[in-house]
């Protein structure tokens, strides 16, 4: 009658109190969003921002390993396009940080007039 505010305390199970599905023994720090299972640290890694476990991993990277074979030309292409974009940005930002430099800077009389035109 006065014990029902202890049920929920039970019923919920934290993420503390769960063991690794293969280590029994160590307590389980994530839980695989794919498998829907608990697993130390040794046995989650991280996958694309993602902590998966080695199982779910070792699923999620064969069809992609497959894909890549049909999209190598496209990702080839996009390599080649993201480099030339950096390039490009690099060049652009160097160029309008040139022309912010005014003129009178690269015929050196800005530091130069200082002195000379001293009284
Ligand atoms: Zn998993
Ligand atoms: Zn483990």
């Amino acid at each position: 009658m006065l014990d029902v505010g202890c049920a929920p305390l039970t019923s919920v199970p934290a993420l503390a109190h769960q063991r690794c599905l293969n280590h029994e023994f160590r307590e389980a720090v994530a839980r695989c969003p794919e498998c829907r299972q608990f697993f130390c640290r040794e046995c989650i890694t991280e996958h694309e921002d993602r902590v998966i476990c080695a199982a779910c991993l070792k699923r999620l990277a064969r069809p992609a390993a497959r894909r890549r074979f049909h999209w190598t030309g496209v990702l080839i292409f996009g390599e080649c396009l993201a480099g030339v974009l950096t390039v490009w940005l690099f060049f652009y930002i160097a160029g309008r940080s040139l022309l912010a430099i005014p003129d009178s800077f690269h015929e050196g009389t800005v530091w130069k007039s200082k002195f000379i035109d001293e009284p």
